[in-house]
């Protein structure tokens, strides 16, 4: 029997307690959400924040800000959050337009309030197992499988993909000595050879590529987990909106292989915003902490 993987249960679970979480803290965590240009997906995305921080009792301020903006304004704007105390975690809507060095922009947010966890400061110190922000999917991702008592320890996980917000902080946080984690890991990337022989070993698959439908049934083990993060919209003259979203897995053929799988939608991305607002709520607790021990 394969078991059907549910992120939406699971990210429900994670908002009530939240919740309960935040409607005990002395004061209302904020998150900022900034914004440059008028991507409609980018726009859909900021909505679904607002509207989860609007749920927990999270303040969100958001910064609109046009395409035409310059890489002085947007870090003005960053500086800003980063000094006011009613903001404890800073997101940098991604992808910026055309000619902003992303990386320098991420930079600029403080580490402290760097919920997405992209700050060099931050990835390092999750390489190296130090308490910290980790990246939001692939946190999402460990938090997952450890809600439907996945065993990841002494188990081969195969990572397809080594981009820096899924497949290489996916690998750190897999590999720590720790609960939930303590897995073998192989990272696989557009240069690897030989790759399904690779991922017809792993115990776990978790495919981070962005191919719809990329890992077919010939290339999962009898009985392996297959967690995928793919989010691709393919055309779908069926659907009122002309496209559907699959995944990178060819889930119809592989299902039947696994054990335990995620479905897109409804597998991975309803635990991006979960973990973003746990991010959030943490950011808050440590900064307050830290204000008591200078009181
Ligand atoms: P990316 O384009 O940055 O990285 C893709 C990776 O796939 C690269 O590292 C590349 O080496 C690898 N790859 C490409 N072709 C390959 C091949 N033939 N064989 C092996 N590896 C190959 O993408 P990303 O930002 O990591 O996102 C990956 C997917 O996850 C996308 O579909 C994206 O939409 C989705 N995503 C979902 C969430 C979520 O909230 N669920 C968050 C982030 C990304």
């Amino acid at each position: 029997m394969t078991q059907l993987i549910d992120g939406v249960k699971v990210k429900a679970d994670i908002l009530s307690e939240l919740k309960n979480q935040v409607a005990e803290l002395p004061g209302k965590p904020g998150l900022a959400v900034i914004l440059v240009g008028d991507n409609p997906a980018s726009k859909a995305y900021i909505g679904m924040k607002k509207k989860a921080c609007d749920d927990l009792g999270i303040q969100s301020f958001e910064f609109l800000l046009p395409k035409t903006a310059s890489e002085s304004e947007l870090m003005g704007v960053i500086d800003a959050c980063n000094e006011n105390p009613e903001v404890n975690g800073i997101l940098l809507q991604m992808p910026l337009p055309k000619g902003f060095d992303e990386q320098k922009m991420l930079d600029r947010i403080s580490p402290d309030k760097d919920v997405d966890g992209f700050h060099p400061v931050n990835v390092g110190k999750l390489l190296i197992g130090l308490e910290t922000f980790k990246s939001c999917t692939p946190y999402g991702v460990a938090h997952l499988m450890q809600a439907h008592n996945i065993e990841t320890e002494g188990k081969h996980v195969v990572i397809i993909g080594r981009s820096n917000i899924v497949g290489k902080p996916m690998a750190a946080i897999l590999v720590q000595n720790e609960l939930g984690a303590n897995a073998t890991v192989t990272i696989c990337h557009s240069r690897t050879k030989n790759l399904t022989s690779i991922t017809k070993q792993a115990d776990i698959i978790i495919a981070a590529i962005g191919k719809p439908h990329f890992v077919t049934a010939d290339m999962v083990g009898e009985g392996a987990v297959v967690i995928d993060v793919g989010i691709n919209r393919v055309d779908d003259p069926s659907d009122p909106r002309g496209y559907k979203l699959v995944g990178d897995v060819d889930f119809d053929a592989v299902k039947g292989k696994t054990s335990a799988i995620t479905p897109v939608p409804g597998g991975v991305g309803p635990m991006t915003i979960a973990m973003l607002m746990t991010n959030t709520v943490s950011a808050y607790q440590r900064q307050q902490s830290v204000v008591s021990q200078h009181q």
